[in-house]
């Protein structure tokens, strides 16, 4: 009986020890650093120290050098600076093969959503000043430019201009004045790109990742519960307006209008861009979350969908097979069926 008894607590330890580190339930490793300008928050769960690290120090790395080898539009050293300055020339530009198929993919996803997310609007960015703006503080003046300005730079774009070709080697040719801008996939494509080494480093059994706000989750928690992403409040942004609970592997994009912008007698310019007017997009939504397993496409989706506003923006995420969050300016809240089982709002 007394041996029984000392087995029963025995296994009743090794249950309650199972995920635990010294007698307790594990904690994340938390790491916070910055990278292609914004702000990486790294949880990762695994039991030793060094594990973790070399996962942190590996995703910075990779982070580092896709800013400053591939979507950098300021750096020389990118391929995208590299594009940018090729436009107009008859050789165009040569690539990687990676850098090629980001492209391709973008170039479908212009064409799915009609021409609403649109990277070769990069002139347009650069016009209305985007990068300047600081996350979540918003400056005073409006940018000095006229409507003429505005609809010259605009027609610069159109990603049916822009050519990929690819016989023994990658190139793209962008017409005169284009310019590309990654702004809304780079965060995604990251989050895939690091999803990788996170499968490599075996010791890591669950993690959950955010660049500039755009999140994965990837394994479990040591404690069995859900992954908590919390989704922003746009009328009250220091709280979220819910939580999506996750289990295993997700990519949630998240686009909003209180992310950059600037406000000038009660007008919100913000940084999504509608390709059609070359004005912020006004289509009724404050923000746009999808939730996807692909993290690229999430991101473009997330951009697309706030442009499209929620009709439009539904039926584009379904035919991705992704789930959708909308939160309209009026308050109200719009969701997919498929997110609705991971939805749960906050109490206010
Ligand atoms: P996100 O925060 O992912 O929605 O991306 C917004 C960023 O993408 C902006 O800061 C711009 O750099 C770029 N962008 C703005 N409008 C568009 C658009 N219509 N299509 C593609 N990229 C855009
Ligand atoms: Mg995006």
């Amino acid at each position: 009986m007394k041996r029984l008894l000392y087995t029963i607590w025995i296994c009743c330890i090794m249950v309650l020890c199972c995920g635990c580190d010294n007698g307790q339930i594990q904690a994340p490793r938390r790491y916070m650093d910055t990278a292609m300008g914004t702000v990486i928050s790294q949880s990762i769960y695994c039991p030793g120290e060094e594990g973790a690290r070399n996962f942190t120090n590996r995703s910075m790395a990779l982070l580092r050098e896709l800013e400053q080898e591939m979507l950098s539009r300021r750096l020389e050293t990118s391929e995208l600076f590299r594009i940018n300055a090729s436009a107009g020339s008859q050789e165009g530009c040569q690539i990687s093969l990676e850098l090629f198929r980001l492209l391709q993919e973008c170039t479908e996803l212009s064409q799915a959503s009609e021409g609403a997310f649109e990277i070769t609007l990069g002139e347009l960015v650069e016009l209305w000043n985007i990068d300047q703006w600081a996350v979540g503080e918003p400056e005073q003046e409006k940018p000095a430019f006229s409507q003429e300005e505005i609809l010259r730079v605009r027609d610069l774009c159109g990603y049916y201009r822009m050519k990929l070709e690819s016989k023994e080697e990658y190139r793209i040719f962008l017409p005169e004045g284009m310019s590309l801008d990654l702004g809304a996939v780079g965060k995604g494509y990251a989050l895939d790109r690091m999803r990788t080494i996170l499968e490599e480093e075996e010791e890591i059994t669950g993690a959950i990742l955010s660049v500039g706000g755009n999140v994965l989750t990837y394994g479990r928690k040591p404690d069995g519960s859900s992954w908590k992403v919390g989704i922003v409040n746009p009328f009250e942004i220091s709280s979220n307006i819910g939580v999506l609970s996750l289990e295993g592997q997700w990519c949630v994009s998240t686009s909003g209008d209180y992310e950059r912008y600037v406000e000038v007698e009660g007008v919100r310019y913000h940084h999504i861009l509608d390709p059609a007017t070359g004005y912020p997009a006004r289509s009724g939504v404050r923000s746009v979350t999808i939730l996807s397993e692909n993290g690229m496409q999430g991101d473009a989706l997330s951009t697309a969908c706030f442009i499209l506003g929620p009709e439009k923006g539904m039926a584009l995420a379904a035919t991705y097979g992704v789930q959708a969050l909308f939160i309209l300016e009026d308050g109200q809240l719009v969701l997919s069926e498929g997110m609705e089982r991971y939805w749960s709002e906050s109490e206010q």
